[in-house]
């Protein structure tokens, strides 16, 4: 990793409540989101360690549920889909899924601020044409979309900075007892298969 990376990644860590820079199951990794239960420092070929305050983002407005919304180590965003001749598509009614990405900028705008590195609102709401959802956003021309996705997030609350500790460290302590519980687990399957006596 490049040394400005690691500088900036740092940075963070060292910004964070220290009830959160010290939490035993808070991970880092150099792949892109969140994968094997640790954030991510990628996004594309690039190294941006401010991409892991995107999935802490996700994790807080996930409401801290890491049972409901992690599995295999990964975020699970809950897709409405249906099977069409044996095919998964998926199957918006509305644009739900833009609306969550939008909650998670709010949270992770505050978390910038706080952890002092740069956020662009608009330059995050234009990527949000990537949304399987996008368009049911309501609009008829990009512009307006864009303006309905400001309305939405302007009239968001703005997070409490304490309680979007809290609940991240819930997170962090339903992935340290899900480690556990994995571990167990093996050790458990060892000793069915006669490894371990
Ligand atoms: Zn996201």
């Amino acid at each position: 990793m490049e040394d400005a990376a690691w500088d900036a990644l740092g940075q963070i860590i060292d910004r964070l409540p220290a009830h959160i820079r010290d939490h035993r199951a808070l991970f880092f990794s150099l792949h892109e989101g969140y994968t094997r239960f640790a954030f991510g420092c990628r996004l594309g070929p690039h190294l941006e360690p401010e991409s892991v305050l995107h999935d802490m983002a996700h994790a807080i407005e996930f409401d801290g549920d890491l049972d409901h919304r992690a599995k295999h180590g990964r975020m699970m965003f809950g897709v409405p889909h249906k099977t069409i001749y044996g095919q998964w598509v998926d199957n918006y009614s509305d644009w739900t899924s833009t609306r969550r990405e939008i909650r998670t900028f709010r949270i992770q705008e505050a978390l910038t601020r706080i952890v002092g590195v740069e956020f662009d609102l608009d330059s995050s709401l234009r990527t949000m044409d990537y949304m399987g959802d996008w368009y049911l956003v309501p609009g008829n021309s990009d512009e307006s979309r864009m303006r309905t996705m400001q309305e939405y997030y302007a009239g968001l609350p703005t997070p409490n900075e304490s309680e979007m500790w809290a609940v991240l460290e819930k997170w962090l302590d339903k992935t340290a007892l899900r480690l556990m519980n994995m571990v167990h687990g093996s050790r458990k399957l060892m000793y069915w298969n006669g490894v371990i006596h």
